[in-house]
C-alpha cells in the first residue's frame, strides 16, 4: 500500500466554512481550446467547497483510505523539525499546491528514497527540482488548464486595478474620505494602449482574448508563434525576443513558466527598455522577475506599477519588499486556486492517482517528467538546469 503525503494551506482563520457565498457553480463542457475537463471515475467531495486547505483534504481521504492507502495531510512544511520534511522519507506520492508549495530540492529528493509520484494539484512545478526528478525516474505530473482562465481573469483584473488606480481608490472610500483629486491623478483609460505577454499558452492567450475587446493595442512574445489565423483575429504583433516586446508595450504580463531560460529575465537591463510609465502584472512565478529591480523600478517612477500574486518565498516573509514597494496590487498567490479551479484541480487530482494505481497511463498533457526525462506539457513549456 502506498504512503500519500499532501501539503497543503491552512484553513481560513476562522475556522472550515460552514457554508459558502453561492449556491452553485457554473458547470464547463470543455476547457477553452476543447481539451476536456478532468474525468475520474467518481469525486467525493462538493464542487464549490474549499477543497485546497487542510481540512478539505482535495476531497480524497475516503478514496485512498478504501483502497488501503495512508494519506497524510499537513501545511507544516517548513523546515527539518516540520512534518513533510519527516514524513518525506519515506512517501510514495507527494501532493502539494503552487500556492502552498512543497519545495521538493535537490535535497529533499535526495532524502526521499520511496518517492515514484510528484502531483501539482494546479498548474506550474518549477517547485520541484525537474534535474533531479528526471534523475531519480520520478514521474510529476500536473492537472494542466485547471486554472489557467483563472489566473488569466485576476491578470486582467490587475491590469485594469493598476491602470485604473482602482486600490488607492478604495482605500480612500474604506478610510472616509472623497480624495477625487488624489485618485485620477494617477489613472488612465486601457483603450488604445499597448498590452503584451510574455508566453502566449493557455493564460497567456486566455489574457489577450479577454482584453481584446478593450479596444488595446495585442502584443506577445514566445519560444513558438501561435497559429496565423488567431494572429489575425486578435490582430496581434509577434515580438522575437522579450526585448522588442518590453520596449513596446505599455502594459507588460508575464505568463511563461519559471525555468533557467526565463529566471531572472526581468532585471535591470530590461527594465530600463520600458517605457517609463509602464505596468507589470506577473502572475507566473515570482522568480521571473529580479526582486531588487522591480522595487527600484517603483522607486525611481520608472514603472507606474506592478502587480501579481507570485513571490519567492511562499508564503512571502512580513518583511517582503514586494510587500511595502509603491504603487503595487500585489496578492498572496490565489489567481489558480478560485473555488472554481480548486473543483478541476482536485478531481484532476484523483483522476491522475486513478491512473497511476490501475496502472493506466496519465494524459499525456499532465505529465511534465516520466521514465527519466520531460514529456508532455513539460517536454514544451520546461527546460532543466545543466549539471
Ligand atoms: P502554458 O500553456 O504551458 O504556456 C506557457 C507558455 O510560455 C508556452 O507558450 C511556452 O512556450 C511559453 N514559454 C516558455 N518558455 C518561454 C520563454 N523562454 N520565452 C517566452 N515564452 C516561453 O502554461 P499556462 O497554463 O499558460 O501557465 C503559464 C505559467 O503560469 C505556469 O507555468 C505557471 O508558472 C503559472 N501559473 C500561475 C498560476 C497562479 O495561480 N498564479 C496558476 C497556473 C499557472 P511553448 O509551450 O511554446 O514552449
Amino acid at each position: 500500500m502506498a504512503k500519500i503525503l499532501c501539503v497543503l494551506f491552512e484553513d481560513p482563520i476562522s475556522g472550515y466554512p460552514k457554508n459558502y457565498a453561492r449556491d452553485d457553480m457554473p458547470s464547463l463542457l470543455n476547457y477553452e481550446g476543447g481539451q476536456s475537463l478532468p474525468n475520474p471515475s467518481s469525486i467525493d467531495f462538493q464542487p464549490g467547497h474549499l477543497l485546497g486547505s487542510v481540512s478539505g483534504e482535495l476531497g480524497l481521504r475516503s478514496y485512498l483510505e478504501k483502497l488501503g492507502h495512508k494519506f497524510i495531510v499537513t501545511a507544516d512544511r517548513d523546515g527539518s523539525d516540520s512534518v513533510f520534511a519527516k514524513e518525506l522519507n519515506d512517501a510514495d506520492i507527494i501532493i502539494s499546491q503552487p500556492f502552498w508549495p512543497a519545495y521538493l530540492t535537490k535535497e529533499r529528493l535526495a532524502q526521499s528514497h520511496n518517492l515514484k509520484l510528484v502531483i501539482t494539484a494546479g498548474v506550474g512545478s518549477d517547485h520541484i527540482d525537474l534535474s533531479s526528478a528526471i534523475h531519480k525516474k520520478i514521474t510529476v505530473a500536473e492537472v494542466t488548464n485547471s486554472n489557467s482562465i483563472s489566473v488569466a481573469e485576476h491578470a486582467v483584473m490587475m491590469i485594469l486595478a493598476l491602470v485604473r488606480n482602482y486600490i488607492p481608490s478604495y482605500k480612500y472610500v474604506v478610510e472616509g474620505g472623497w480624495n477625487i483629486a488624489d485618485c485620477v491623478s494617477k489613472s488612465y483609460d486601457l483603450e488604445g494602449m499597448h498590452v503584451g505577454t510574455l508566453g502566449a499558452g493557455r493564460i497567456g492567450l486566455g489574457i489577450l482574448k479577454r482584453l481584446n475587446p478593450f479596444g488595446v493595442k495585442l502584443h506577445y512574445s514566445d519560444k513558438y508563434r501561435l497559429t496565423k489565423d488567431i494572429e489575425k483575429e486578435l490582430n496581434l504583433t509577434y515580438h522575437e525576443n522579450i526585448y522588442s516586446l518590453a520596449q513596446t508595450v505599455d502594459v507588460l504580463t508575464i505568463n511563461c513558466p519559471l525555468h533557467p531560460e526565463t529566471e531572472g529575465i526581468i532585471d535591470d537591463k530590461l527594465l530600463k527598455k520600458m517605457r517609463r510609465g509602464s505596468y507589470i502584472v506577473n502572475t507566473a512565478r515570482g522568480n521571473i522577475c529580479n526582486q531588487e529591480a522591480i522595487v527600484n523600478a517603483l522607486q525611481t517612477e520608472h514603472l507606474a506599477g506592478y502587480a501579481g500574486d507570485v513571490w519567492y518565498p511562499q508564503p512571502a516573509p512580513k518583511n517582503h519588499p514586494w510587500r511595502h514597494m509603491p504603487n503595487h496590487a500585489m496578492t498572496p498567490h490565489i489567481s489558480g486556486a478560485t473555488l472554481s479551479a480548486q473543483a478541476r484541480y482536485a478531481a484532476g487530482v484523483k483522476e491522475i492517482l486513478e491512473a497511476w494505481f490501475a496502472n493506466k497511463p496519465i494524459r499525456k498533457e499532465y505529465l511534465i517528467v516520466q521514465n527519466g526525462e520531460l514529456v508532455g506539457t513539460g517536454a514544451h513549456s520546461y527546460t532543466t538546469r545543466k549539471s
